[in-house]
């Protein structure tokens, strides 16, 4: 959603015409100019922020706080009662990193608050060192336990308030007086306490603004006004008030999605027009007699319902579902195939090069008899490659992201496929659609969604579900353990190396930073590689550069590594057989979606797999997500407990939401407002479909805005 809109167009479209523009309605507008136009940024700042997705005072305005630091639970470290869940906060006086006797190593971080000390302890995740230097003022939460006469933490989740060095940001932050301290993810070179800064001169620039929202739906859904909502949301006067401005953002973000889905529902069915696909021919045939398997029932009904659909001269707007490892993949090519037979081309996007690389191998091969082209088109696609795709010389396209750049067309594109949809923003998965002239979609996703949450979600898809497993498959053996149990462990990863066996370690989840990320699966890597001298080690992330990415994948789908170390760009379609062992560092900090995910990449063969688990929950949230996912095999049973979960959990919580485009909205709470909320935007389309009223001009201008100004072309005003 950086938009990308440049000063003073408005992205709405023509709202920018209208001279007699109120105050209040200019003030809107500004939402839309560039961040170098607010005092005190310029290029270089603008720079810093960019890898933020900030290019707009808008974006600057919506970078909402991660979380917040209520002053008022802090606990003084001299009070603290060992067995308590606390939040402290303090200077760091110390750090230590040591090996222990089983050859772990041990990082111990000691803060001081006036009050007393307090260690932070981590094994093997020596990269928290390089954030946690001397003088560092930071907030540690977790539970209180006292070992070698020290108060201590296992792995506290925590966060940087200050860095010990001169800042005169974070100096003049008054963490001290603030009752709740507003936490922002931060990037190189801007840090939390100038993001604070920054916002409220952002919010300077807006004051006044007018509301999108008719105040009528404010008031039918109980809403406070926008501009006060967004000053709560990142200067909040108190428990209640930050509550509701929540409320009203996570409102939006349903409102608009659903106006989108709405406005383009309306197209759809306004202009109904279409590819009319024929029935399956020869070429299909052929492809099924090559394949090794029989189709299960369930793969066929799909395929069923999705030929249907092509054939049709209406465009198909389908989501496939199924679990990971069930077959998605084949009926996806049987579809892509339909398209070339009735000579137009296919498309796949998927969310990673790994992936994708993955995909067109297996495609290729798969298709080689067949007298089909097939090409990938990743970042660094060459010229040559996209003309013969622009000339329709290229069957099938399999890539990523990059397939929706502006350098890419087709000639006839018939079937848009996305793989893991929920991993693309509806914006891109519209820009993608707009590669063609009406292609039919296939979206697919491996995350299991209760069917009425998807209805709802996806407003305007249909739904086929393999909710049935190739045969011969056995259950994963999924295993919570405690890190201290890291010997047992690695016996048995042994054991099954010595067996030909291959194995997956994940390593540790870091949400603030990739490199940071990175550094912790190097650092695993190399320590495993020297414990199992005997086999071989592969690594692989997201900075590696995409051959050296292809090159690992390779070697260990071909079994000349034997254990892959990787960042969690694994998650998602990696199909090696012969792994049977996957170990995940630190998996209470993966929502459960992402370990479902993970662990779907072993148990594909007929071979029985185990799923270790490294864990050491602290909150109760963190331990009933831990116990379901070593009770539940099952997406499905999977999902329903995630939602029962979350619905008692914390408030809100960006983190895991595991739901397409929403940052604030917890559906899973409440999902009755949702239909609510989908009605009431429903409604108002049917009233206004192309949103050209006067009175929807605002609500227009930041539907599109919303959308990256992908939206643009529904409006025709
Ligand atoms: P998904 O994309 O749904 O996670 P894949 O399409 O990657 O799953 O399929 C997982 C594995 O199962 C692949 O190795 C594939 O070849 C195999 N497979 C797919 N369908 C069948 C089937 N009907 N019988 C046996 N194996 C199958
Ligand atoms: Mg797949």
């Amino acid at each position: 959603m950086a938009g990308s809109s440049g000063d003073k167009r408005s992205p709405g479209g023509g709202a920018g015409q209208h001279p007699e523009l109120t105050p209040a309605e200019a003030a809107f507008m500004r939402l839309g100019s560039a961040v170098t136009r607010l005092p005190g940024v310029g290029p270089a700042y603008a720079a810093r922020l960019a890898p933020l997705g900030i290019s707009t005072v808008g974006d600057l305005v919506y970078h909402l706080p991660r979380r917040y630091l209520d002053r008022s639970n802090v606990t003084a470290i001299g009070s603290a009662a060992v067995g308590e869940e606390v939040t402290v906060v303090g200077r760091v006086s110390d750090v230590d990193s040591r090996s222990t006797r089983t050859r772990k190593s041990m990082l111990t971080v000691t803060i001081f608050d006036g009050t007393g000390y307090l260690a932070g302890v981590w094994f093997n995740q020596e990269y928290h060192k390089d954030r946690l230097a001397i003088g560092t003022q930071v907030a540690f939460s977790g539970k209180v336990e006292f070992k070698y006469n020290v108060l201590q933490m296992t792995n506290p989740s925590y966060d940087v308030l200050a860095t010990g060095e001169a800042d005169p940001d974070e100096k003049a932050e008054g963490i001290h007086t603030g009752r709740i301290v507003p936490l922002y993810p931060a990037t190189a070179g801007v840090t939390s306490a100038g993001l604070r800064r920054l916002v409220m001169t952002a919010l300077d620039a807006v004051s006044g603004m007018a509301d999108p929202v008719h105040p009528g739906v404010l008031e039918r859904f109980g809403l406070m006004g926008i501009e006060v909502a967004l000053r709560e949301t990142h200067f909040p006067g108190g428990p209640e008030t930050l509550k509701a401005a929540r409320r009203r953002l996570a409102f939006d973000e349903l409102f608009i999605m659903q106006v989108g889905l709405a406005l383009m529902k309306k197209r759809r069915e306004t202009e109904a027009v279409g590819i009319a696909h024929g029935h399956p021919g020869e070429l299909i045939a052929e492809f099924r007699r090559s394949l090794p398997y029989k189709l299960t029932d369930a793969q066929e009904k799909a395929w069923a319902e999705i030929a249907a659909d092509m054939a049709r001269p209406v465009q198909m707007n389908r989501l496939l579902e199924g679990e990971v490892g069930s077959g998605k993949t084949v009926v996806a090519l049987l579809a892509l195939l339909l398209a070339v037979e009735n000579g137009t081309q296919g498309a796949l996007m998927a969310p990673t090069e790994v992936l994708a690389y993955q995909h067109a191998r297996r495609v290729r091969a798969m298709l080689s008899h067949l007298n089909v082209s097939v090409e990938l088109v990743t970042g660094g696609a060459s010229a040559a490659v996209l003309e013969r795709i622009a000339a329709g010389e290229v069957d099938v396209v399999i890539g990523t992201h990059a397939l929706i750049q502006e350098r890419v067309a087709f000639r006839r594109l018939g079937l848009a496929v996305i793989d893991e949809q929920h991993r693309f923003g509806l914006a891109q998965r519209i820009v993608f659609e707009a590669k063609g002239a009406n292609p039919d979609l296939l979206h697919m996703s491996a995350t299991p969604i209760p069917r009425t949450l998807a209805l709802t979600l996806f407003g305007d898809l249909d739904l086929s579900v393999i909710d049935e497993m190739p045969a011969g498959r056995q259950p994963v053996i999924t295993v919570v353990s405690d890190p201290g149990q890291r010997s047992n462990t690695f016996a048995m990863v042994r054991r099954e190396l010595e067996r030909g066996r291959q194995a997956f370690v994940i390593c540790p989840l870091v949400e603030e930073s990739k490199k940071l990320e990175v550094k912790a699966a190097t650092e695993e890597a190399e320590r495993l590689s020297a414990e199992f001298p005997e086999f071989n080690t592969g690594l692989v992330h997201g900075q590696l550069k995409s051959e050296e990415k292809r090159e690992v994948m390779q070697r260990f789908e071909g079994g000349q590594i034997d254990m892959l170390v990787s960042t969690v760009m694994v998650e998602v379609g990696v199909d090696v057989p012969n792994a049977t062992v996957m170990i995940v560092e630190d998996a209470d900090r993966f929502g459960l979606a992402q370990l479902h995910q993970l662990r779907g990449r072993i148990g594909r063969g007929s071979e029985r797999a185990i799923c270790v688990l490294f864990a050491d929950p602290q909150t109760e949230e963190a331990k009933a997500r831990m116990e379901a996912i070593r009770r539940y095999d099952d997406g499905f049973a999977l999902a329903e407990a995630d939602l029962h979960i979350r619905g008692e959990g914390q408030l809100f919580g960006t983190r895991q939401s595991g739901l397409p485009d929403l940052k604030v909205a917890r559906l899973s709470r409440n999902l009755d407002l949702v239909r609510r909320v989908r009605r009431a935007a429903f409604e108002l389309v049917d009233d206004d479909p192309g949103l050209s009223k006067k009175e929807n001009e605002l609500l227009r201008w930041e539907t599109n805005r919303r959308f990256g100004g992908s939206l643009q072309w529904l409006f025709h005003a």
